[in-house]
């Protein structure tokens, strides 16, 4: 006998949740494969593999802990039309007098499962993941509206009391990111710890997305590398405190063509745990702070670097998604229109700094923060790619894409899209900045300090053409005006064999 049907979606596994606080014979849960999910948009391979991997050891935890559960695989439910079609099918086949969901947080599958009409009564449940309440979104997020990071974050420590001596902020500082911004030097290298690496089977799961005609991008040899279950996401986490933390904040910027482990570098790979709720934010953010209290390695400006990438910018970018959604999913701020060139799917390319960090996707399905903000979103920038475009790629191609954390990162800080509701100014770099953060400049074909001529690296004349594409808009805003002064000073023939040069980088975009 069936009483309840509860759907658990991919990025639902949490299995502190109140749902299985009680084991109860009538309720049946469901963990489905489908194929809706793999087609929505081009995924790379490890994150497929990643994604139903994690799905069937979640359903044989729960198993294993005595609730009833059905998992589903590509080869049950091929026939259901899409999710609806299958939750239709699951409760006349069960019998079920009631269906229950966790509230999704991509509003695709929101609208979904809101819209969804069934004979017997639903009932929605809170996924019990994020540390700001979805109700509560409204009051910290409004639909149009420019918001900033930094006093969100400030509230959101005062709140949880993390890293605060009373009122204020621990050592007196809300925020260290001016101490955080340096390149890594040769005895940084040193420390580079060995990422934690696992090594999960997952060849069943590849023949059936075969089987399944499932396109993908991007490889995966032999097993998979990501952690796939709780246990494993917490070795992971207790590993970045031990061997990553201490340095998190000084390098997290930093860029490396040659240091040993350098797609990982000092940054925690915690985003997927994090994303399938494998993980709560707060243990994270507790787990980082014990290390501070215990570990004299880790400083101040090391841990906090990192507390605000989860108080602040994870649960920023998910109200400004929520605030702005259906909208921000269309907007495009510059009218954007230009194709990525077919190099950002191999990552063939002479431009050191994008050949790297496109591989380290495609191999890895996962790029640090600064290799997605500063070397391929701000080429997508740069060159005036169509957001849409742009969006497809990160979604597909990283290992922790779910659209709301997804979309504001590539649309807003990214891009710029939203015409600045999410960040004060675009992420414009040429190539100077590149050369500051990294070594890749000295192991590429263009020559960084040049803005014309064959060898000129790409990103110094295309940059000066977008500054010059939004010079009207761009000049007013305080946190860019001053580069104008240093354009406007520069005689007009020079000005303009810079940007003659720009246009033939776009014109001859496939061969850079
Ligand atoms: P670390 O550098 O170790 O940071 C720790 C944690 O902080 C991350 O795991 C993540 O949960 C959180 N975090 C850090 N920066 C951000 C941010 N800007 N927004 C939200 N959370 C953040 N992150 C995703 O989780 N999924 C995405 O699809 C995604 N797409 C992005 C697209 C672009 C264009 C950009 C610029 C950033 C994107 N990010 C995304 C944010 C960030 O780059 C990743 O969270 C981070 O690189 C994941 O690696 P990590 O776990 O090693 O992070
Ligand atoms: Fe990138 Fe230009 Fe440096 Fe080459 S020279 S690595 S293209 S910034």
């Amino acid at each position: 006998m069936v009483r309840t049907l509860r759907l658990i979606l991919g990025d639902q596994l949490n299995l502190q949740h109140s749902w299985y606080q009680q084991r109860d014979e009538a309720v049946l849960y469901i963990v489905a494969e489908l194929k809706q999910e793999t087609g929505y948009v081009r995924h790379h391979i490890q994150k497929l593999c990643g994604f139903f991997a994690a799905m069937e050891a979640f359903a044989q935890t729960l198993a294993e802990q005595g609730h009833r559960v059905r998992h589903l695989t590509l080869d049950d439910t091929a026939d259901d039309q899409d999710l609806p079609a299958l939750i239709r099918r699951m409760v006349s086949e069960t019998g079920a007098c009631q269906f229950e969901y966790q509230r999704p947080d991509e509003y695709r599958l929101f609208s979904q499962l809101r819209a969804l009409q069934l004979p017997v009564p639903t009932a929605e449940a809170d996924s019990e993941h994020f540390l700001l309440a979805f109700n509560e979104l409204p009051e910290h997020f409004r639909a149009g509206c420019r918001h900033r990071m930094e006093p969100f974050y400030r509230k959101m420590r005062k709140r949880f009391d993390v890293l605060m001596a009373g009122d204020k902020p621990l050592g007196d500082k809300w925020n260290y990111d001016a101490d955080n911004r340096q390149a890594l030097s040769e005895d940084a290298c040193l420390d580079l710890p060995v990422p934690l690496c696992f090594a999960n089977p997952v060849d069943t799961i590849r023949a059936r997305l075969a089987r399944h005609q499932v396109d993908h991008i991007g490889q995966l040899q032999g097993d998979l590398l990501w952690p796939i279950n709780r246990s494993q996401s917490l070795a992971l986490l207790t590993h970045f405190c031990r061997h990553a933390l201490p340095w998190f904040g000084r390098y997290q910027d930093a860029l490396s063509e040659q240091a040993p482990h350098n797609w990982s570098l000092f940054h925690s790979r915690l985003s997927f745990s994090l994303n399938t709720k494998m993980l709560h934010p707060l243990e994270v953010v507790e787990a980082a702070t014990v290390a501070f209290q215990q570990d004299d390695r880790v400083s101040l400006a090391q841990v906090e670097g990192f507390v605000r990438q989860i108080l602040g910018w994870r649960e920023y970018v998910r109200g400004i998604y929520w605030a702005n959604m259906p909208d921000y999913a269309t907007c495009n701020h510059f009218a954007a229109r230009r194709a990525l060139p077919g190099w950002f799917w191999t990552g063939e390319t002479k431009m050191a700094c994008l050949r790297q960090a496109i591989r380290h996707s495609l191999d890895y399905a996962y790029a640090h923060h600064i290799q997605r903000l500063m070397i391929t979103g701000n080429f997508a920038l740069l060159i005036g790619a169509n957001p849409d475009e742009v969006d497809a790629w990160y979604l597909g191609i990283y290992i922790d894409a779910i659209e709301w954390v997804e979309m504001p990162n590539t649309r807003g800080m990214s891009q710029y899209a939203d015409g600045g509701l999410l960040a004060s100014k675009p992420y414009a770099a040429s190539g100077a900045y590149v050369n500051r953060m990294g070594d890749h400049c000295r192991h590429c074909r263009y020559n960084v300090r040049d803005k014309t001529g064959c060898h000129a690296c790409p990103l110094n004349s295309l940059y000066w053409h977008f500054m010059d594409r939004h010079d009207r808009e761009l000049a007013t805003n305080p946190r860019i005006r001053m580069v104008f002064r240093g354009w406007d000073d520069r005689p007009e023939a020079e000005r303009q064999a810079i940007l003659d040069h720009a246009q033939w980088c776009l014109d001859n975009i496939e061969t850079l």
